[in-house]
């Protein structure tokens, strides 16, 4: 008898969630295993084309699905790349990486809030969600070029075993063993031919391999023109059209918005779907999502760019950095091109003609999608500002502003007029005559900036002044230099010239008189500040600091707080 195992605590907790689930969809655990077998198919056809195995037909791939009423079991089978034993104990008894660890993020989040947790299903909970109906999971599995295969099974206690068993074949067999029947529960309604066929075609509609199911069919008897009889038959039950390669005006928002929840663990829907079909010198489909909330991740260096690549359908990697560009690193998707070969490695990409071609295009579609929602659906727009406006910010800045031209028509500030959120653009158009300038003034909070002494005169003589409240805005329009040939001038810093002659001559005249005044001000400051002024810049506030040209003192503050 083999040793049986215990889950780690992690997987204990998700376990027992999904056993004790009072989730509604339980149903989606079908569209999990039927996503997990079509990718270990993915896996395998891609080493046949790959490694030229001669033994790997692309017509026999498949996954299969059996029911057998009496002993109330469901079996999902696979002739994928398959699993070892190393393989089963990592990927079914810890909780993986991917969707399930976004889950628990959210799960954890969840408990403290002493939530109900119904967020299971709406995204990739994975193997797990088959307990949520099942009372034992049994899964048979051989590794392909391995010739031991292994049975792992759970009743969902605590532990889970491992043992060697026979299996023809290569690939993976789950059997799940239905949990009973209740008042309020019909378990046995995923072992009707009609329950089954409406999940298929709800969610797994699109997977590219046949899911073949046995089913019985009323056909005519031979040689009959009216009698018929009730006959067995393998019917597939998917479309076997990828989402991405049918026609758009077919798609429902609820079919992209579940294609992106289920494929790229998100658990909200995207705000924002690009899908675009380019034919020509370069032909490729993308399938491209603005999610709708900043993943938690996003600004830590776990998270990881990039698209998913497929080659006329086959799947070639997950995660395809090169494709989207840093500044756009929070886009979410895939891109499926019949001129990519399917041999690109990794260190290929950054070299390959097509891939650069196909990652330009898409750089421009993302920024035409975004200044289009700009214009009009500027409650969208800001809603994306807030979730990944920093992001764009320091786009401008990295990379010595190399990418300022693409990304400075997407900034958005706050401002002074209506302390709302303005872009460049917005502010360049309602200038004043004569204005040279972009104001700015940098501050902690919106209310803190505009009751700024240096902000009174400046907005009073009708000129308005863009509000910074991130630490890298300074740096950012920094590297921007100017907007529509604007320059950019921060109101606390240097000479405005904002006055009129008489002003200058009165200012002069001020100075002039308290000359000795001000001469024993700046030596009590001695090493504090370098030069006392009569200004121009206060209105109701007796004194200001202003620094000099260059650095400001926002800018100062930011760098000292940085780690050498
Ligand atoms: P995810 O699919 O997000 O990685 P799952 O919990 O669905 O998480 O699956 C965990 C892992 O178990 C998969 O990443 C895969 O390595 C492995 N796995 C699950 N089902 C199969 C299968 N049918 N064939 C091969 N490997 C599988
Ligand atoms: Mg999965």
């Amino acid at each position: 008898m083999a040793e049986k195992k215990q889950f780690q605590a992690e997987s204990k907790r998700l376990l027992d969630l999904m056993i004790n689930s009072i989730y509604t969809h339980k149903e989606i655990f079908l569209r999990e295993l039927i996503s997990n077998a079509s990718d270990a198919i993915d896996k395998l056809y891609y080493r046949s084309l790959t490694e030229n195995l001669s033994d790997v037909d692309r017509n026999d791939l498949e996954i299969s699905i059996e029911k057998a009423e009496d002993a109330k079991t469901l079996t999902i089978t696979d002739n994928g790349i398959g699993m070892n034993k190393e393989e089963l104990e990592e990927n079914l008894g810890t909780i993986a990486k991917s969707g399930s660890l976004a889950f628990k993020e959210k799960m954890a989040e969840a408990e403290k809030q002493d939530e109900d947790v119904d967020i299971i299903g709406q995204f990739g909970v994975g193997f797990y969600s088959a307990f949520m109906v099942a009372k034992a999971v049994d899964v048979y599995s051989r590794k392909y070029g391995e010739t031991q295969a292994y049975h792992w099974s759970s009743d969902a206690s605590d532990g889970y075993v491992i043992e060697p068993c026979e299996y023809e074949g290569h690939g993976t067999k789950i059997v799940l063993t239905l949990k009973d029947d209740s008042e309020e529960e019909k378990y046995s309604e995923y072992l009707s031919t009609f329950e089954i066929e409406r999940l298929i075609s709800k969610y797994s509609d699109y997977i590219r391999y046949p899911i073949k199911m046995e089913v019985e069919e009323s056909v005519l008897k031979e040689g009959s023109e009216d009698e018929y009889e009730t006959k067995k038959v393998i019917k597939t039950l998917n479309s076997m059209v990828p989402l991405w390669k049918r026609n758009k005006k077919d798609i429902t928002d609820e079919e992209y918005n579940e294609f992106y929840k289920n494929k790229f663990n998100d658990y909200v829907d995207p705000m924002k779907v690009i899908h675009t079909n380019v034919e020509g010198t370069i032909s490729y489909t993308a399938l491209l999502y603005i999610p709708g909330k900043t993943p938690y991740n996003f600004y830590s260096q776990e998270y990881e760019k990039g698209l998913q690549l497929y080659s006329r359908g086959v799947f070639i990697m997950d995660k395809a950095s090169e494709l989207v560009p840093e500044y756009f690193r929070f886009v979410k998707g895939l891109v499926d091109s019949q001129d990519l070969s399917l041999n690109i490695s990794r260190e290929m990409l950054q070299h390959d003609r097509q891939l650069k071609a196909i990652a330009s295009r898409i750089e421009k579609k993302i920024k035409s999608e975004l200044l289009h929602m700009l214009k009009n659906d500027r409650e969208q727009y800001e809603k994306f500002w807030e979730n990944f406006g920093l992001q764009l910010k320091y786009g401008v800045y990295n990379d010595y502003g190399m990418h300022k031209d693409v990304l400075s028509d997407l900034l958005m500030f706050y401002s002074s007029k209506e302390k709302k959120l303005i872009t460049l653009d917005e502010y360049v158009e309602r200038m004043k005559e004569g204005q040279e300038h972009i104001y700015y003034v940098s501050g902690e909070t919106l209310d803190k900036i505009d009751q700024l002494p240096q902000c009174e005169v400046v907005k009073d003589k009708g000129y308005e002044i863009l509000y910074l409240m991130d630490n890298v805005d300074e740096f950012c329009l920094q590297m921007l230099m100017n907007y529509k040939e604007k320059t950019f001038k921060n109101i606390s810093q240097g000479d405005l010239n904002l006055e009129s002659e008489e002003e200058k001559k009165a200012l002069s005249d001020a100075a002039e008189e308290n000359k000795a005044l001000l001469e024993d001000l700046k030596e009590a400051l001695t090493n504090k500040v370098s030069e006392v002024r009569i200004s121009a810049r206060l209105k109701q506030h007796p004194v200001c600091l202003t620094a000099a040209e260059g650095m400001s003192f926002e800018m100062e503050k930011v760098l000292e707080s940085m780690p050498d």
